[in-house]
């Protein structure tokens, strides 16, 4: 007789303690990793197995383990390692970060059962994810009898090729599978009818891959990319882990690396993964591993439906498919034999889950690579600088490529300054040489990227006399214009209004539109003789996949200019495009945050290194009204190094990553007055702590201080910032305390912005 203890799969924040469960002695295999139903409380419910162990002394009240989910467990041992770690890391339940893995969060559904007269009988619980049972074919004994025995009838010919087709696959076949071998579904079922054949619902699993490319133009390689791929190749060679960094620049033949680091794995019989920051817009990436790899390939994000995911998740469990690329979830699949991890653009934000809990897929990967001995590649061309950092010290081996792959020269960067515009009078949004350039570039048959840096670029609407914006009722943010549907529209709460007639607070009528969105710079853009203008940006991407849509379209070369915010900067390699214009550069540099510089940089770094990728060089315009800024100068001359360099000795100084963790505490509730005691109890609780000395000296606790959008959705917000070269005693000190099962108080374990 044994027991188990069990994670309680139920987004509950407080529900930090496992239960304990008797076992029945149908159930004799479990053992952690296992999903089951559980009685708990009045109801069933989910829970995770974490530990077997011996029946304690006192068994009477336990309750026993209700049923057992799916056939096999769903973590293994690496996997449960991995939820373990993340769960002590940022700081959530074990069942939190355990239902991070699992498609959908849940496993089962409670389905009512009911009687004739629609009386509630008794609840149902099934698992919600079915694998698709295919039906499978494969010769039996009598067939082989008959392919032995020959005939020499005319009309039996047909059916013993057939007959000879399934001896050579050997195995089970599906109707499609007989299919690719050029079988109909009525020949197999005349084999069937003839008992000639098995039939099966058994699973059929892909024959290994061979190894072969598929229609695969081989490119020489560079001698840097040569050189990077020799490094990483060792390492695959070895089975040992190790992460790298590979640094090069926009077009510098990164994916080319990646494909073919991704081919030796393959050929060893291991898994990839490949994560990207944002599926729609890395359709260029999913196509040239699917050009390599066929089906092998599985993609997985945010859109597909949780019996998709689930599907793409059992496929890498059972090899059925031995790349995976997907966006930040994705590494949480379950992978049979994980070999290789790759991290395209490693130093973007979505990586960086925004709520609870709030992880971060880099340092998952790393964690889930540890555990398996994979090789973790990060790629960039303007890493993180705490990666960079790694790098530099040794961490991580650092491969760099600083060529164009197919010899096309970096573009040419300018810098406009806005203020002077505005002195010769110039009011418009753009300056007279982009006007200009843009004009040039439409007559040549080339393309334009214009990048709108979206901080500075909403409509708001704001009274001429009082000069009072229209803030939203339930945030503490301003309301935005769309023209669209002639309305304004909150974009932390997604609450629309009516423009109103007159000021709320001084009731005069004089209402003005101030700033310039993308509708807005669109309509001056579209002025200019023979331009033909495609808009990318929430508004215009709501739809699925619209991203890739737009993309393509612009590729085909129907417009010859696109428009928008942050998304037309990335990950895409359009050859005709040979001007970038990057309007208001200097936009976030105000922001009162450390990641500042860092997010300016490498957004006008990613936008620049979208023009020129073909054979002619690119022309990009950076306006500004900061014009000298050092950061805007650093990316007009795309110095990585220098730029580095000038921020970690700044995060040096100011005690910011990687030279301390940060820990954030956010507290709030719909009283002010409350979510500010709170938040005063919480950072006296710490400071206590230091006083008494259970607090590294170094460590800094700051605030609280009013979250830089004070109210979202009714809440009033406050932070507190905690800085340490060592975080972990104030982890355990908090996850000792009240303070952890507190419903409105929030930790983010190095969070993306302290602000
Ligand atoms: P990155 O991922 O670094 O932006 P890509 O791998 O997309 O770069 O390569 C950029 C372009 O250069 C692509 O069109 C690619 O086909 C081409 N390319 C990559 N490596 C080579 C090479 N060794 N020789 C010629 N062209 C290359
Ligand atoms: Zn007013
Ligand atoms: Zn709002």
């Amino acid at each position: 007789m044994f027991c188990v203890d069990v994670a309680i799969n139920l987004p509950v924040k407080s529900l930090f303690k496992q239960f304990t469960y008797s076992v029945p002695e149908t159930m004799g295999f479990l053992d952690s990793g296992w999903r089951v139903v559980v009685p708990f409380g009045v109801q069933k419910t989910e829970g995770f197995v974490v530990r077997r162990r011996e029946m304690p002394e006192n068994t009477a009240q336990l309750k026993a383990v209700e049923a057992v989910l799916g056939d096999r467990p769903w973590f293994d041992a690496e996997m449960l390692a991995t939820a373990k770690w993340l769960a002590e890391y940022y700081m959530c339940s074990l069942a939190e970060a355990m239902r991070l893995f699992v498609p959908g969060k849940t496993s089962i559904r409670r389905q009512a059962v009911k009687d004739g007269d629609g009386r509630l009988l008794y609840y149902r619980y099934e698992e919600r994810l079915k694998a698709k049972n295919v039906l499978a074919y494969r010769i039996n004994a009598a067939g082989r009898e008959l392919l032995a025995a020959g005939s020499g009838k005319r009309a039996l010919q047909r059916q013993l090729e057939a007959l000879k087709v399934f001896a050579e696959a050997a195995t089970w076949l599906s109707l499609q599978e007989a299919a690719e071998r050029s079988l109909s579904s009525s020949t197999v079922r005349t084999l069937l009818k003839k008992g000639l054949l098995d039939e099966s619902k058994k699973r059929v699993l892909r024959n290994s891959y061979t190894g072969e490319l598929r229609c695969v133009t081989q490119m020489q390689l560079t001698e840097e990319q040569e050189v990077a791929l020799a490094q990483i190749r060792a390492a695959l060679e070895k089975s040992a882990g190790g992460t790298f960094l590979l640094q090069g620049i926009t077009g510098s033949g990164k994916t080319e690396i990646y494909l073919r680091a991704a081919q030796q794995v393959l050929q060893q019989g291991k898994q990839v993964l490949v994560l990207v920051p944002e599926i729609a817009l890395t359709a260029q990436l999913v196509k040239r591993f699917q050009t390599w790899f066929g089906d092998e390939v599985a993609v997985a994000h945010s859109k597909l439906s949780q019996n998709e995911r689930g599907d793409v998740w059992y496929k890498m469990r059972t090899e059925q498919a031995r790349v995976l690329i997907g966006v930040r979830s994705a590494v949480f699949a379950p992978f049979a034999k994980l070999g290789l991890v790759i991290i395209d653009e490693e130093h973007e934000s979505s990586y960086k889950q925004e709520e609870r809990p709030n992880y971060h897929a880099r340092n998952v990967a790393l964690q889930r690579c540890r555990n398996t001995g994979a090789v973790l590649i990060l790629g960039s061309a303007t890493p993180d600088v705490e990666t960079y950092q790694k790098a530099c010290t040794g961490e991580y081996t650092h491969l760099r490529l600083t060529k164009r792959a197919n010899g096309s020269e970096l573009p040419k960067v300018e810098i406009v300054d806005m203020r002077q515009e505005l002195q010769q009078r110039n009011f418009s949004v753009l300056s007279r040489k982009l006007k200009q350039a843009l004009v040039n570039t439409a007559a040549d048959g080339e393309q334009a990227i214009v990048l709108l840096n979206r901080r500075g670029f909403s409509t708001f609407v704001m009274c001429r006399d009082c000069g009072a914006s229209i803030v939203c009722p339930h945030c503490s943010v301003a309301m935005v214009y769309h023209s669209s549907n002639e309305d304004m529209r909150c974009h932390y709460c997604g609450n629309t209004m009516p423009i109103p007639t007159e000021c709320p607070s001084c009731h005069s009528r004089r209402i003005k539109f101030f700033g310039t969105g993308t509708q807005k710079a669109e309509q001056e853009i579209m002025a200019q003789p023979e331009v033909r203008v495609l808009r990318m940006d929430q508004d215009s991407t709501v739809a699925k996949f619209a991203h890739a849509d737009i993309l393509s379209r612009f590729a085909k070369g129907e417009y010859n200019v696109l428009i928008g915010t942050q998304m037309v900067a990335k990950g895409h390699d359009i050859p005709n495009v040979t001007l970038v214009g990057v309007l208001s550069a200097d936009s976030m540099l105000n922001l009162p945050d450390f990641r500042a510089s860092e997010r300016t940089f490498s957004l006008l770094t990613q936008a620049a290194g979208r023009a020129g990728r073909g054979s002619r060089q690119g022309h990009v315009i950076f306006q500004a009204y900061d014009a000298d800024n050092q950061i805007i100068h650093l990316a007009a001359r795309q110095d990585y190094e220098a730029f580095a360099a000038r921020e970690l000795a700044d995060r040096k100084e100011l005690f910011y990553p990687p030279f301390a963790q940060l820990l954030k505490l956010t507290v709030w509730d719909e009283k002010e007055e409350a979510a500010l005691t709170l938040a005063q109890r919480t950072a006296n609780y710490l400071q206590s702590l230091q006083l008494q000395g259970k607090l590294e000296e170094d460590v800094l606790i700051l605030g609280p201080f009013p979250a830089l959008v004070a109210k979202v959705r009714d809440l009033y917000r406050f932070n507190i910032l905690v800085k340490a070269k060592n975080l972990q005693p104030v982890k355990d000190a908090l996850l000792n305390s009240e303070f952890k099962e507190l419903r409105n108080l929030y930790f983010d374990v190095d969070p993306l912005s302290v602000i």
